[in-house]
Parts: C-alpha cells; structure tokens; sequence
C-alpha cells in the first residue's frame, strides 16, 4: 500500500509517519528531511534548497520530483511507502501519477489556529522524531535515539507564516485532486494527542486490508 499524507505544516504528518512506520510494514519518505539532510552535507541539492526553504517556499518542481522519484526506484519501498511533504502541489501530484501507485491519501485536517504554536514550539532530531516543547519536561535530547534536538531554522514565525500561505494556495487544492481520484481519507487532528489522530488512520489502513507488522 502506498500512501500520500497531506496535511498544512505542523497538522503532525512526520509524527503521524512515525507511528505508523513502527506498526506497518510503510517506509516513511519525508522530502523536508531529505533537504535537510543535503543541507547538511553541503550538497549541491542542499544549496539549491536551503534558499526556498528559509524563504517559505517551495523548492523547485524538477528538483523535488527527481529526488522522490529517485528515492521509489529503491527495492526497500517496493513493500509500500509513506510520503510525507510530497506532492506539494498538483503539479507534483500529476508526475508521481506517472512513477508510482498512490492507494490513499491521508489528509490530516488541523485548526489553523493552532498551527503556529505547534511549529513555534517544536523540536526535532535528525533521526526524524518531533516533539513539541510542552511535553518535553526541559528534556534536550531525543527519547529515540539519544541525539540533541533542535528548532529548525525554518520554525521562527515569519517563515511558518509564509509556509501557511504556501500551504494554502498550492498544497490545500490537493485534497480536491484526492478526493475526485477516490483516494481521499481525512482525518480531523484537533486538539486530540497523536495517538489518537494514529488511531483512527491505522484503522481505515485495516479496513483497506493492510496488515499490522
Ligand atoms: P512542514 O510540513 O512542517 O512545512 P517539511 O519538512 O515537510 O515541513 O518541509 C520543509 C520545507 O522543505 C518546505 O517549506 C519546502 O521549502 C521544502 N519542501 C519539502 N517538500 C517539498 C516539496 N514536495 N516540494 C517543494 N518543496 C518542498
Ligand atoms: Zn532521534
């Protein structure tokens, strides 16, 4: 089963993927750590993305597309994979049409309001685990792995703005996109702790046959 989670930033995709990737047999294909990670290694594709990334917007269509399309041509997804962040507009949408299968789409919907204090105030590792501050306890490091969290740069206010209005004029139209190709499945995030919000979509994931590890 492949599947795509679609959801504004801060509604908990990567959170969401990582429960899920624990439970199911779903690789879990986030392009934000992938940039990160060339950002990192000083890459070519890092320095290219670093600019958008840190100005709210996306990175370029070609780019992106080659990255994931590159990253399904491995033999570990062919058991079914996770996007998450990808695709980010219909454009993307149409050519991942083209490389790959896409079973479902897992909308998570989330209250605008309470986006900006979930990004503001969350902590991630380079392993891909997020936490938000409030339940932390002044921890500094990752229950996972160990490593130090930190903010990302892109997590300061006046870029989350900017990556809620990239949100809803490019990304949003793909719940339409979904929903006309009877693939859609929304989830409502709330204010419900992620577990829940886990819950209900490894539930649906059943119902569509996927089995539990
Ligand atoms: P969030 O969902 O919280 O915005 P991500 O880690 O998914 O965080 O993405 C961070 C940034 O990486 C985005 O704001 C964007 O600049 C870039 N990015 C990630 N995925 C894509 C994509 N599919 N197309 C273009 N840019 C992307
Ligand atoms: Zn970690």
């Amino acid at each position: 089963m492949n599947i795509v989670l679609l959801g504004a930033p801060g509604a908990g995709k990567g959170t969401q993927a990582s429960l899920l990737e624990e439970s199911f047999h779903l690789v879990h294909i986030s392009t934000g750590d992938i940039f990160r990670a060339n950002i990192k290694e000083g890459t070519p594709i890092g320095k290219i993305a670093k600019s958008y990334i840190d100005a709210g917007k996306l990175v370029p269509d070609e780019v992106t597309c080659d990255i994931v399309k590159d990253r399904l041509s491995k033999e570990d997804v062919k058991g079914g994979f996770m996007l998450d962040g990808f695709p980010r507009n219909t454009f993307q949408a149409e050519q991942l049409d083209r490389f790959a299968h896409i079973d479902l789409c897992v909308n998570i919907d989330v209250d605008l309001s309470l986006l900006m204090d979930r990004i503001c105030g969350r902590r991630v590792c380079s392993c891909g685990e997020s936490y938000h501050v409030s339940t932390l306890n002044g921890a500094t490091t990752c229950k996972k792995c160990g490593k130090e969290l930190y903010r990302r740069d892109d997590d300061n206010p006046e870029t989350v703005q900017k990556r809620l209005d990239t949100y809803f004029k490019e990304t949003a139209p793909l719940v339409e996109y979904y929903a006309n190709a009877g693939k859609l499945f929304t989830v409502t995030s709330g204010k419900q702790p992620p577990k829940a919000v886990y819950d209900k979509i490894a539930k649906e994931l059943v119902r569509r046959g996927r089995s539990k590890k």
